[in-house]
């Protein structure tokens, strides 16, 4: 048999979306070679080590663990035979109202129901009944018809399965006006709308189908990798390297280098290094590699202008306790009252008296590991607005950082009734706009990648293939489908997918998701009579694409 030359990937990033992709593209038989410029691995989901203490850098919540387990089956492994342990959080969470009150959410519906019901009052519970059954719409036909779908032209929203479910996505409602369809109270529409937050956004913008975060939550649980959220992926980066591929880190590219034919040759490292590829999968944030990796050309211009896209930012404070807090939790929501009110925006902005919404991730509650006997590791998030002009590199003052500080401890004393807190921190680390933007290139220091509003989603975020060169693709947070370390998944097996297509490779797992074509693909093809088979289908899809086009009109306005 003819000894075929194995086709060379390079993945610039180790986000989670690089790592696996990586790994899948290896497991297929590819040569991946991937390049990271810090001297660690896993991005925004890396780990932080102090003093025997442990901290998430990013990532703590860790939904939808189906996508986690077919991720190493399709490696040909699973977690039990990585050695991974990861444990479920009881209850997922608990939720600080200004007030004083407190709210626990839970997957068991007896603890639901008398939660709910001591707001709402008694036969609320079916109305959460009926919000399960709106929001697991919104996650199963997501997880198909989204999650697992490319979205490369605006033709691709005319897919007829996908038109059939449009309306029941609820696209076209916020997250908040779902939750108020079935609450009455304002702290239960609190509850169920906080999911926005860990996209960085308000429950008053964030598309409805979202819901979907909250059913991954109270249905299949919150999960806790033993080890911490970059356990995952270190093991993912050992399952890689047993299939052949390399990971370089210390090893910043500075550009990907495209023939005249507008085809990839291969990227040249910031030592100098030119490192050849038939394509190359860039993990790195998108608007930055636009900008700084790859040559202009008539798509940049476009890609620029989303800079005013780009998501909000965190101060992030990392805190070694003396002692443990036994009254929180493994994960604190504090709640302001005006969460889902009137402002749009969900970040805290110092200069305004807005009280901060913000969360707390305790890990040692559930992995003793991430802490010195009898002591707790505290990360902090607090949502903030990202550098509005990316040239400004300490927008962000130490002034601002210790009222942040100052407000969190205050609103911990005064909801929980811990006194002194401030004394129990023995050492603190923070993440904030201009580090996240310097340590990991992201824009603007955003978190998330592009916002998740309805012109950020499905064929309105950037491709995951360039538009004019080909060999170049792109992986993670801010390409189809988004954000959250779940989403970068299916984003990075749907990209690796596409690379396998193009480089005539197979795909090692066993099901690519299936590209339905849409009706407007097939008319184009010509292949007229298979696009109006069903009529019955076609009069609704000409409906809805009456109805879509009038709303985005309306919407645009
Ligand atoms: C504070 C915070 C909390 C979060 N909480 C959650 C949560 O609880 N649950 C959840 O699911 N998601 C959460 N997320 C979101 C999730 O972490 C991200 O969406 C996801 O990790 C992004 O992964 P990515 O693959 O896009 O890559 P990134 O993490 O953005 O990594 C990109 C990598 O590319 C590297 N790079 C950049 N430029 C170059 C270059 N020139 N050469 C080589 N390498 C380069 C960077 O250093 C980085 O390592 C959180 C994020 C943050 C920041």
């Amino acid at each position: 048999m003819q000894n075929q030359k194995k086709k060379k990937v390079v993945v610039i990033g180790s986000g989670v979306a690089g790592i696996t992709a990586a790994a899948r593209l290896a497991r297929s038989g590819i040569d991946v070679s991937l390049y990271e410029k810090n001297d660690f691995f896993g991005g925004k989901c890396s780990v932080i080590k102090e003093n025997g203490y442990r901290f998430d850098c990013g990532p703590s919540i860790m939904l939808m663990l189906e996508i986690f387990e077919e991720l190493f089956e399709h490696l040909g492994t699973s977690m039990t035979a990585e050695n991974i342990k990861v444990l479920k959080c009881d209850p997922n969470c608990h939720i600080w109202f200004s007030d004083g009150n407190h709210f626990t959410t839970s997957t068991d519906l007896t603890h639901m129901k008398q939660q709910i019901e001591g707001f709402e009052g008694g036969g609320a519970f079916n109305s959460y009944l009926g919000f399960l059954q709106e929001s697991q719409q919104h996650y199963e036909q997501s997880i198909t018809h989204v999650l697992n779908k490319d979205f490369p032209n605006f033709g691709s929203l005319l897919r007829p399965r996908f038109l059939r479910y449009l309306f029941k996505l609820h696209p076209f409602h916020s997250v908040w006006q779902r939750a108020s369809h079935f609450f009455r109270i304002h702290k239960v529409r609190q509850v169920f709308t906080i999911g926005s937050m860990y996209l960085g956004m308000s429950p008053l913008e964030i598309p409805g189908t979202y819901t979907l975060l909250q059913y991954a939550e109270l249905t299949g649980g919150v999960w806790y990798p033993c080890g911490g959220f970059y356990r995952l992926f270190e093991s993912l980066i050992t399952v890689g390297q047993r299939f052949g591929a390399k990971y370089h880190s210390s090893s910043p590219v500075k550009r990907v280098v495209i023939s005249e034919q507008n085809k990839v040759l291969g990227v040249t490292l910031e030592s100098g290094k030119f490192v050849e590829a038939d394509a190359v999968l860039v993990n790195a944030d998108l608007l930055y590699a636009y900008e700084n990796l790859l040559p202009e050309d008539p798509s940049t211009a476009g890609i620029s202008t989303r800079g005013r896209d780009v998501s909000c930012s965190t101060i992030s404070f990392y805190w070694s306790l003396s002692k443990k807090v036994p009254v929180l939790g493994i994960h604190n929501l504090f709640v302001d009252d005006s969460f889902g009110k009137g402002d749009r925006n969900v970040y805290w902005d110092p200069d305004d008296s807005v009280i901060p919404n913000f969360y707390i991730h305790i890990p040692s509650k559930i992995d003793e590991t991430a802490a010195p006997p009898g002591k707790d590791a505290v990360n902090v998030l607090i949502l903030v607005r990202n550098l509005e002009d990316s040239t400004t590199n300490d927008d962000i003052t130490s002034r601002i950082i210790a009222k942040a500080r100052e407000q969190v401890i205050f609103f911990i004393e005064r909801r929980t009734g811990i006194s002194n807190f401030k004394k129990l921190i023995e050492n603190e680390t923070f993440h904030q706009p201009s580090s996240w933007q310097k340590t990991f290139n992201a824009t603007k220091g955003g978190v998330f990648g592009l916002k998740h509003n309805f012109f950020n989603i499905l064929a309105f975020r950037p491709k995951m293939r360039h538009e004019n060169f080909s060999g170049v693709y792109f992986a993670g947070a801010s390409t189809h489908p988004g954000a959250g370390v779940p989403t970068c998944l299916a984003g990075a097996k749907l990209s690796a997918e596409e690379i396998l297509k193009d480089l005539g490779a197979n795909s090692s797992w066993s099901k690519p998701s299936s590209n339905e074509r849409s009706l407007f693909d097939l008319l184009m093809q010509g292949n007229t009579m298979v696009a109006l088979h069903d009529w019955g289908s076609v009069s609704l899809i000409i409906m809805s694409f009456f109805i879509f086009v009038g709303v985005m009109s309306y919407l645009k306005q």
